[in-house]
């Protein structure tokens, strides 16, 4: 970084953590950093609001200026989610108002489950007696004649997925805020996810009834998080609950009902058939069973939906109290029976007309899916070269999770200990926890390793960390931990190669083999060919191949090496297209080791 503040950078509404390092020319783990020590857990593709960046760049010196949107909003497009944009496309006129889709976020223990079960059994008390005995990740209730529907997956992988998508599947957030607590990492997280879905956010301060509440300090923490009360002339609506004692529960429906009104929640129930797949699971008797979102259209049953990368006919719906249904609208839950296989939280789903159609848009996705798969790998293995040739330190980026916060302190010491050299331990974050999914998904964008002590990985975190390639490491021994570290640091001193030319031959003849295997008669001109040697082909000047000797002969015989001057056969490691006149460049790879 150069010493002058004031170098400029326009930053536009919504930025990925990817695109704001490239801008500002670091490496993105500095920004992912930095927005950790601001308490905003992001990965790399994640997308940060003008604010946040704008702080970011400050602390690199950077002076930010809004980026003017382009006039039309043809850029935006690629990133509103495929419902709403079907919704967009709508005809005007056949839009209707749907109920608001609602999801509670906020800190671990702030009071999140207490106040969906409190919603939900207000609502009961209210009406259908009985009660709800389904859990279908969501479930609608009723006030006034007015439906909302509430995902009831806070934390569960379900909202990971979605979020870490950026599927937005929900139209409000409502952010619970415990009032003897105020606000905290999770708390800062749900309102940066918020932001960048650009959904409203309300808050819940909950836990009013404590005696250590105090609301005022907790709003006054919320401003300075970009949350200004509206009683202090901000927008954002502020309402005191208690789950506990269930008081307060209507005015929140009731805001949330008025957020709706000023939102522009529509959709066209007669329109094409799309929405978000909530969760799923197999159920031993009835096979793969699906809690799908609704979003446009209304589904029916015996429809051919297309989830992710499975498909099926709808046999039976049932609504989130677990009765049959024919149909679900815009915003309606619904669990259903029919599908192939178990799509995954966060996928979208659509009514397809055929099973032709669903298995040709089932190939589009695979293949979308593996292209970006490559191009990400790609864009990785990039940024770690363009590191390296940068000649920045090298690290290894580890993320520490412990049993207990005594645990931490001791295993940073040892590990910043071990930081030598040229290589660098980065510990990205030491929390206390079990290793979360989240934790896989800030790996992966960050290629750091989970280190764990006395802890778990969660199945799903597992799973994930499978998928996309993360290393999770458990230990219960501190030394243990320490010891594999510092091997993985030796390991990381990796060799240098250098590249050393042993000969040269030309091709003479091309000889066809009995499985079109092509041999080239090559006559050595310097130095000597070796089978296990690399080799580089080149047609005048170019390279037409780099790779490997499969075969060297000399007059029928398996050889090792060939000197100048003599005659022999070569064969190509999967490489055919051969022609006389080319020449065969011979060279090993030498190790130099570093340090
Ligand atoms: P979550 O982790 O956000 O889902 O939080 P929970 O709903 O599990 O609540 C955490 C703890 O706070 C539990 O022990 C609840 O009983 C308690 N709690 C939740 N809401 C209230 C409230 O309004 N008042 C009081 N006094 N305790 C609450």
């Amino acid at each position: 970084m150069s010493d002058n503040g004031h170098k400029k950078i326009e930053i536009p509404a919504m930025i990925s953590v990817r695109d704001l390092a490239q801008n500002m020319d670091v490496s993105p783990i500095q920004i992912i950093k930095k927005l950790m020590n601001n308490g905003v857990m992001a990965s790399i593709n994640q997308t940060i609001d003008y604010d946040t960046a704008a702080i970011v760049a400050a602390e690199f010196g950077f002076e930010a200026s809004l980026e003017r949107e382009p006039a039309s909003e043809e850029k935006e497009s690629g990133e509103v989610p495929a419902w709403r944009q079907m919704i967009a496309d709508e005809d005007e006129k056949s839009l209707i108002p749907r109920p608001p889709v609602v999801t509670i976020l906020g800190h671990v223990d702030h009071g999140k489950t207490s106040l969906l079960d409190a919603i939900r059994n207000a609502n009961v008390a209210a009406g259908e007696a009985g009660g709800i005995t389904q859990h279908i990740g969501a479930y609608q209730v009723e006030l006034k004649g007015r439906q909302i529907t509430f995902l009831d997956t806070p934390g569960h992988a379900a909202f990971t997925a979605m979020r870490a998508r950026g599927a937005q599947g929900a139209d409000i957030v409502v952010l619970v805020v415990a009032a003897d607590d105020g606000v905290m990492p999770q708390t800062k997280e749900a309102i940066a996810h918020a932001k960048a879905a650009r959904v409203p956010i309300i808050v819940a301060l909950n836990k009013i009834d404590k005696p250590n509440a105090n609301p005022d300090n907790v709003k006054k923490q919320l401003g300075e998080n970009g949350l200004v009360p509206d009683e202090w002339g901000g927008n954002t609506m502020v309402i005191p609950v208690s789950a506990k004692q269930r008081q307060g529960i209507e005015d929140l429906l009731e805001a949330i009902l008025l957020v709706a009104d000023n939102s522009d929640i529509r959709a066209n129930p007669k329109g094409a058939v799309i929405g978000t797949v909530i969760e799923a699971q197999l159920d031993k008797s009835k096979g793969p069973v699906a809690t799908l979102l609704v979003q446009n259209g209304t589904l029916e049953t015996g429809d051919i939906v297309v989830a992710g990368t499975t498909f099926g006919h709808l046999r039976a719906m049932f609504d989130f109290r677990g009765r049959k249904v024919q149909k679900a609208g815009p915003s309606v839950p619904v669990s259903v029976m029919g599908l192939d296989d178990l799509p995954s939280a966060g996928d979208l789903f659509q009514v397809v007309e055929s099973e032709r159609e669903a298995r040709r848009i089932i190939l589009e996705r695979q293949e979308k899916a593996r292209k970006e798969s490559m191009a990400q790998k790609k864009a990785s293995l990039e940024e770690l070269f363009a590191r390296f040739q940068a000649g920045q330190a090298r690290e290894l980026n580890l993320i520490l999770k412990a049993d207990v916060q005594g645990s931490l302190e001791p295993i940073v010491n040892e590990l910043n200990n071990l930081s030598k050299g040229e290589i660098k331990i980065n510990i990205l974050y030491a929390e206390t926890g079990n290793v979360s999914e989240n934790d896989v998904l800030l790996a992966s964008a960050s290629q750091a390793i989970i280190v764990g002590f006395n802890v778990q990985a969660e199945v799903s975190a597992r799973r994930l960390a499978e998928a996309e390639g993360v290393s999770i490491r458990l230990y219960d021994i501190i030394y243990r931990l320490t010891e594999d570290i510092e091997k993985a640091l030796k390991g990381m001193l990796a060799p240098e190669f250098t590249e050393k030319a042993i000969g040269k031959a030309v091709v003479l003849q091309v000889f066809t083999l009995s499985r079109g295997n092509r041999i080239a008669g090559c006559k050595v001109t310097e130095g000597e060919v070796r089978r296990n040697s690399k080799v580089r082909l080149l047609r005048g000047k170019d390279i037409v191949f780099e790779g490997e000797v499969a075969s060297l002969r000399h007059e029928k015989e398996d050889v090792r090496e060939m000197r100048q001057g003599f005659e022999c056969g070569i064969g190509l490691k999967n490489f055919n297209d051969i022609q006389v006149g080319d020449v065969i460049e011979c060279y090993v790879l030498e190790k130099t080791r570093l340090e």
